[in-house]
């Protein structure tokens, strides 16, 4: 059991003063873990009052000192890896190994965020007149509120919080009720690390109460939200009528094309990594298998045998490859998307139903022939379900791919350079993986576009997210 699941603000812990407290459960059992403490309007007020004096003092704190302390705080993560992890495995679900390599790699994006922050250059403009100097700051937006989901719970939370402390913005980020461990962990890091008080806060509490009350707040300059599209155009709404800029890292539903003369093995075994991590929990995961009629066959065998394979369990059991479901609403989002395409002609090729009693597990499904109209090709599925579809024509695989509104990552095979030139010109997606999986890395920018959300996270894109311009003309 957890027994300080608190809130951080101001530099201090402390109990929330919202009403009830939150119940975080195991999805692997079912049972409570922890009672997790809820803001109030005043624990918020307190919040944003210490964002303010925080943002006051760090953004002209120099970047070589904002750097330091980013470092020893990714120096901390690194030696607290295991119980942070251990933290995400109990109340999210996902395997330890998962967790272990999130909490490690927080510790990797906050050193590139370390770095990049100290080079947010400016320029000089050449004058008109030469007595003239034109210059262009980059300077930090403000106070951030930032919106973190459940599925990574430090990957999500991380990106935000380096980001907008390594351009010298400060931060309140609301984190996710269902899984608030590690990312309690993750702020325990920055604090001990010398973070100053009021430059980084951590909330929790009634989501669409705290969104509503951070957003229109004075005080806050941007908004940062990773989570579903449906909330994240509610939130767009609120801060555009606030003039408040925002970055919102959305849904997806990404395509897979494998083409006739790709390596069918080699697909095969990225579908199968890709797809069941996190146990498909994931906005970049892949979800629409368009598959060339040549290699149809050949490739849906090796990916529902190696499905079938993994091992499933909870997240604590030695080899375990897949975990349960976060929670609930995403079981029954899998029990209903999978009746209806099985109601409509889909055939099941491997699993396809809920594994055991207790607990959120879904056994790893692929679905083979799913017709057009099945709920599971236009509804992002976010679970551990592959629908399989048959293309003989790459230019009508490429405009069914780009078909949907979502436009996050997308995924493809092939032996030819000239077709993989041609599939990363004409995806419509924020991000195009061929052949491999080259996503999410701290140094390159992780967005999408259209109902996918705009704006990137990592890359010198990220640090940017966080900076304003000014032009200075002086003589
Ligand atoms: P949801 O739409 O209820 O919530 C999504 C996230 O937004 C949660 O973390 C939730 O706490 C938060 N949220 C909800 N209302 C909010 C509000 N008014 N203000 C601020 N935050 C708010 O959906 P869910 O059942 O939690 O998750 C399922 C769907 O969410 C998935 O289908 C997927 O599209 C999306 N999702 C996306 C990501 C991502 O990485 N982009 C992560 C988690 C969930």
């Amino acid at each position: 059991m957890y027994t300080d699941l608190s809130l951080y603000i101001d530099g201090q812990w402390v109990a929330g003063t919202g009403e009830g407290r939150f119940t975080v459960t195991d999805p692997a059992t079912g049972e409570a873990v922890g009672e997790l403490a809820l803001a109030g309007k005043a624990d918020l007020d307190r919040a944003l009052a210490a964002a303010q004096r925080g943002f006051a003092s760090w953004s002209v704190t120099s970047a070589y000192d904002r750097s330091r302390v980013l470092r020893q705080a990714a120096a901390l993560c690194r030696e607290r890896m295991a119980r942070m992890a251990a933290c995400m495995t109990r109340d999210q679900g996902k395997p330890l190994a998962e967790s272990t390599a999130e909490a490690a790699a927080a510790a990797d994006h906050i050193e590139w965020y370390a770095e990049e922050g100290r080079r947010a250059y400016g320029r000089v403009i050449p004058a008109r007149n030469p007595a003239v100097r034109q210059l262009v700051l980059r300077e930090p937006v403000g106070p951030v509120a930032a919106f973190t989901p459940w599925n990574f719970p430090i990957n999500q939370a991380v990106r935000k919080i380096a980001g907008a402390l390594a351009a010298g913005c400060s931060i309140i980020l609301k984190g996710p009720e269902e899984a608030p461990g590690s990312v309690i962990e993750l702020v325990r890091c920055f604090h001990d690390a010398g973070v100053p008080a009021g430059v980084l806060n951590l909330v929790f509490g009634e989501p669409a109460q705290v969104s509503d009350y951070l957003i229109r707040s004075p005080i806050i300059r941007k908004i940062s939200f990773t989570g579903s599209t449906a909330v994240g155009r509610q939130l767009g709404v609120l801060a555009a009528s606030e003039l408040k800029l925002t970055t919102m890292e959305l849904g997806g539903h990404a395509p897979f094309i494998v083409c006739a003369d790709a390596d069918v093995q080699a697909a095969a075994n990225l579908a199968v990594l890709l797809k069941y991590r996190n146990a498909g929990q994931v906005c970049a995961a892949p979800s629409r298998f368009f598959v060339h009629a040549d290699v149809y066959e050949a490739f849906a065998a090796a990916f529902a045998e190696k499905s079938a394979a993994l091992k499933v369990g909870a997240g604590t059991e030695e080899g375990v490859q897949m975990g349960p479901l976060a929670n609930a609403r995403r079981l029954q989002a899998m029990l209903e998307l999978v009746d209806d395409a099985r109601a409509r002609g889909a055939r099941v090729l491997t699993g396809g139903q809920r594994l055991g009693e207790a607990g959120n597990f879904y056994a790893p499904t692929v679905l083979a022939d799913v017709p057009p109209e099945a709920r599971l090709l236009s509804e992002e599925p976010f679970g551990p379900v592959a629908p399989l579809l048959r293309f003989t024509d790459l230019n009508e695989a490429i405009e069914r791919a780009n078909a949907l509104e979502y436009g996050l990552a997308a995924f493809a095979f092939t032996a030819s350079v000239k077709t993989a030139t041609e599939l990363g010109n004409r995806l419509r997606a924020g991000m195009v993986s061929i052949n491999h999986f080259g996503l999410a890395l701290p140094e390159t920018p992780f967005g999408g576009i259209g109902a996918s959300g705009h704006g990137s996270e990592g890359g010198s894109e990220g640090l940017e997210a966080y900076l304003t311009t000014k032009f200075i003309s002086q003589i």
